[in-house]
């Protein structure tokens, strides 16, 4: 398809495992839909790319459950799928981004989707007419279309200190904390999750001497309750090679690491902060909301992660025919009153088939 003046049935935004995410499912729900996806990246897989040097923290057989669902359809895509052993062990990011950009071809190249390259900055919902949503972008073109998903992802949150910071995707990734020679530095790294304690393994096993852990709470390691056959803290613990160095090094902690607890000594707190030469933030997401939404009827809700753009996670819903999926609209669920966010390339399947 090429005709830019064209009404196209979906539009997608994001070319990252989302947006991926939200083209195969429609179409497979919906066969001959006409789907606009635009990225403004090239569709190089969005932010997984960042972080490919990093350990994922979803198993082996569970990518390959996913691309099996995500591709039974399509015949040139079967060897994908049969590359992954049915195994327990994790892998790297960078083998699943491979896997994303022969996923990316696939879609490039069916007959049914429209692929831009451009940053949209206005999405304008209004039209009570014709219903038809019209995104506008960077280099002045207008698209329309009558349903519209957003999958535009989100950056690492930081907190409002003085320090100087180093971003996550470099402190995940040993080889530019090499570089940057700052063994002898004061670092302050915030969280313990799954980027938190992959970003401490890495400054300890380059030999940095002044790491400091500023956490919430313990590790969480996710628990099987034989009861309801489910896990606590399956989103928020720490899973695969993380774990294993997380149990050799730090449960308990056997490392030069500071760990502490701003609630329990805020005054140790501030001076180690004061002291700090740099501070890494391994603390969450936020939403990429730099979207112009015009909205039709907003939606009314509290169920979100995050707090820039509204969203109802349980049904997707944005506005009035426009969905919000990926690491940016995540739905959330509470067990044993905890709180997760349901992330990951499987939470985001499921989401997808149950809203789109
Ligand atoms: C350390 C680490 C380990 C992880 N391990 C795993 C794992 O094991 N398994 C797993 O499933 N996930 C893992 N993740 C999470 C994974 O990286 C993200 O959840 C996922 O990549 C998010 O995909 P997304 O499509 O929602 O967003 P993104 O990948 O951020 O994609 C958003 C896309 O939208 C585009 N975009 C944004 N705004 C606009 C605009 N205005 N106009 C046009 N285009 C726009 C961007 O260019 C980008 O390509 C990990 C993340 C980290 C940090």
């Amino acid at each position: 398809m090429n005709n830019d003046e064209q009404i196209y049935d979906y539009g997608v935004i994001g070319g990252g495992l989302g947006g991926i995410i939200s083209c195969f499912i429609l179409l497979k729900k919906y066969p001959e839909t006409k789907i606009v996806w635009i990225d403004k990246d090239r569709f190089t897989c969005g932010d997984l790319k960042k972080y490919s040097c990093v350990y994922a923290n979803t198993p082996m057989n569970r990518m390959s459950q996913f691309l099996k669902e995500l591709v039974p359809f399509y015949q040139d895509c079967l060897t994908l799928c049969t590359k992954r052993e049915e195994c327990e062990h994790y892998c790297i990011l960078s083998d699943f981004v491979e896997e994303l950009k022969n996923l990316t071809r696939i879609l490039q190249n069916n007959k049914y989707i429209h692929c831009i390259m451009d940053t949209i900055h206005t999405i304008d919902n209004t039209d009570k007419e014709n219903n038809m949503i019209i995104l506008s972008t960077q280099s002045d073109t207008t698209i329309s279309c009558k349903k519209l998903v957003m999958a535009t992802g989100c950056y690492p949150k930081t907190l409002d200190l003085d320090t100087p910071c180093i971003d996550l995707y470099k402190a995940l990734n040993k080889c530019i904390m090499t570089k940057l020679k700052y063994q002898n530095k004061k670092i302050v790294v915030f969280g313990n999750r799954h980027s938190g304690i992959l970003v401490l393994k890495n400054l300890y096993e380059l030999g940095y001497k002044y790491i400091t852990n500023v956490v919430r709470s313990d590790i969480k390691i996710p628990e099987y309750i034989e009861e309801d056959d489910r896990e606590l803290y399956d989103q928020i613990g720490i899973r695969g090679f993380t774990l294993q160095w997380a149990k050799t090094n730090l449960i308990p902690n056997k490392t030069n690491i500071q760990i502490i607890k701003k609630k329990d000594d805020e005054e140790k707190y501030n001076k180690i902060i004061h002291e700090a030469d740099y501070i890494i933030y391994a603390i969450g997401l936020e939403q990429n909301n730099l979207i112009n939404i015009k909205y039709k009827n907003k939606v009314e809700n509290n169920q979100k992660c995050y707090t820039n753009i509204d969203y109802n996670a349980k049904n997707g819903l944005i506005d009035e025919n426009i969905y919000g999926l990926g690491i940016g609209f995540l739905n959330f669920s509470i067990y044993k009153d905890v709180y997760e966010c349901e992330a990951g390339m499987y939470e985001f399947y499921e989401q997808g088939m149950r809203i789109l």
